[in-house]
């Protein structure tokens, strides 16, 4: 069964069951079944031959999961959009996606003709109205969500995964840590917006798991106040999130198993699972299993596992990222395309069922990036650095490019330097990123353009000030630095080592 064959099976067997509960709000599963088939036929008939995807605009809404599912009912993708995003990163988003609805469950700067309120939605979905049929539902072969990341010419780029892509990542993660039965019922912490697509991992893993998943809303996240009676509330079972939001927690000593006795399994991606995380909270929650995946959005989430033991974490620094799941081939390949021996450093391959098709409306891009392997299978090229042991373990190494994770999110550098010299007394501007313990922990830019200004501090809020315009918070460095100019390697091109960054 697919996962919206499984939803409307477990709206039959356990309809009175909450799928998803964000405060004192929730969804049983045959009020999302249900909902979602409802509003499915409104799209339907709104959109008519319109196919573009469906853009969900908001954060952390129960209601959302009712508009995705209600859109790939429809036969349309839907695209996350989170509401924290600066108004013209969304108007980029939404110009590209061009959408044949959006549903806004906050208001938009500008409401579109073809926009959906939370007011109307909540109405839709109670309307007395035949749920679409199957035959209208996504096939496997279509995309079921565009998920747009930070692209490196300054604007993000929508990452397509199909409804076989998501159905064979599922049949996978729903055994990650505990068998899939082991899950059943069980609540997951949604530590993640549902733009960036480690969400998938927790909001789709549940569902197909019979789960209520728990949002962790934004403000609750920021306020360690709220954060933790929050998580002992959750009565969660399985934590997704990245490390860096399980490293915050941890500063908590509240954060164990005491106040949250029924978690059993923590899964990790997204970025470095450091040693000291692992132990910490091993120490913290004895019982409970650990395990650290690895992945780009590109191939759904993530493509490999490893359950991090005590053993392991003393012994080997950094933590392998693990085996990759069935159904996916990882390849290293040298500079020269050829094949990395067991051992050696290159470039991560990703080849298998769970690679997506490519970039939305970006031949351009999918062309660099994608490919079809010799066996004929679809294959994405990672731009990470690893090499596979001979027990076929991978080893993260970092980036070949100018990406970074700054504390779980994927910042392509250039992005916020063209972002920059959108400023109008910008004209050069390098990003470099500020280390410890092998993770970024924030950035600094420098600018070449202005006049060398009175007060530095003055200077760097006043930029960033202005930056917020163009970029999300979690992409505007720490400190912006006047430089009267750049230095230079021999190449003529920017120097990006003196200045402490990634060459
Ligand atoms: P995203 O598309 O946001 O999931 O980011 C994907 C990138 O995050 C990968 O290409 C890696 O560079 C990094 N990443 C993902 N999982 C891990 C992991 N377990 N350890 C280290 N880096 C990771």
């Amino acid at each position: 069964m697919n996962i919206l064959e499984l939803l409307h099976f477990y709206a039959r067997s356990h309809g009175q069951d909450i799928a998803v509960r964000s405060g004192s709000s929730y969804l049983t599963y045959e009020q999302l079944d249900q909902g979602s088939g409802r509003l499915a036929s409104y799209i339907q008939n709104f959109c008519g031959d319109n196919k573009a995807p469906v853009v969900v605009y908001g954060h952390k809404e129960i209601y959302m999961i009712l508009c995705f599912l209600a859109s790939v009912k429809s036969g349309r993708a839907y695209c996350p959009l989170d509401s924290s995003m600066p108004a013209d990163r969304i108007q980029a988003i939404l110009e590209e996606a061009d959408p044949s609805m959006i549903f806004a469950l906050e208001d938009l700067e500008e409401m579109p003709e073809n926009a959906v309120s939370l007011e109307e939605l909540l109405l839709l979905a109670r309307q007395d109205r035949e749920p679409i049929q199957p035959e209208f539902w996504v096939k496997n072969e279509d995309v079921f969500y565009i998920i747009f990341t930070s692209g490196s010419t300054g604007k993000p780029k929508g990452v397509q995964i199909t409804a076989d892509n998501l159905n064979h990542y599922l049949e996978w993660s729903r055994g990650l840590g505990t068998a899939p039965e082991d899950k059943l019922g069980k609540t997951f912490l949604n530590q993640a917006p549902f733009s960036f697509d480690l969400s998938v991992m927790d909001l789709y893993t549940c569902l197909a798991s019979r789960g209520t998943l728990f949002l962790l809303d934004k403000e609750t996240q920021l306020d360690f106040k709220k954060l933790m009676p929050a998580l002992k509330r959750s009565d969660a079972a399985v934590w997704v999130s990245t490390p860096s939001f399980a490293d915050m927690c941890l500063a908590d000593r509240k954060f164990c198993a005491e106040r949250m006795p029924r978690l059993e399994t923590f899964l990790f991606c997204g970025e470095t699972l450091n040693n000291a995380t692992a132990l910490k909270l091993m120490e913290r929650f004895p019982d409970a299993v650990i395990m650290n995946t690895y992945g780009p959005t590109e191939s759904t989430v993530a493509v490999t596992e490893v359950m991090v033991t005590k053993d392991m974490a003393l012994s080997s620094e950094p933590l392998p990222v693990g085996r990759a799941k069935p159904g996916t081939t990882l390849e290293i390949h040298r500079e020269d395309g050829s094949l990395a021996k067991p051992g050696e450093s290159g470039e991560i391959i990703i080849v298998g069922d769970t690679v997506s098709t490519g970039y939305f409306k970006r031949e351009d891009l999918t062309r660099k990036s994608f490919f079809t392997s010799l066996a004929g299978r679809k294959a994405y090229r990672t731009g990470d650095k690893g090499y596979l042991d001979r027990e076929g373990i991978l080893h993260y190494e970092g980036r070949i490019d100018l990406q970074i994770k700054l504390n779980g999110y994927r910042i392509e550098i250039e992005d916020i330097e063209q972002n920059l010299t959108r400023l109008e007394d910008v004209s050069c501007a390098v990003v470099v990123p500020n280390m410890k313990d092998g993770k970024v922990r924030s950035l600094t830019a420098f600018v070449t353009g202005s006049k060398r200004p009175e007060n530095k501090f003055t200077f760097s809020r006043d930029m960033k000030e202005r930056l917020k315009a163009f970029l999300p918070a979690y992409m505007i460095p720490k400190k912006i630095v006047h430089m009267d100019s750049l230095p230079m390697n021999h190449n003529g091109k920017v120097d990006r080592k003196q200045l402490g960054g990634l060459a």
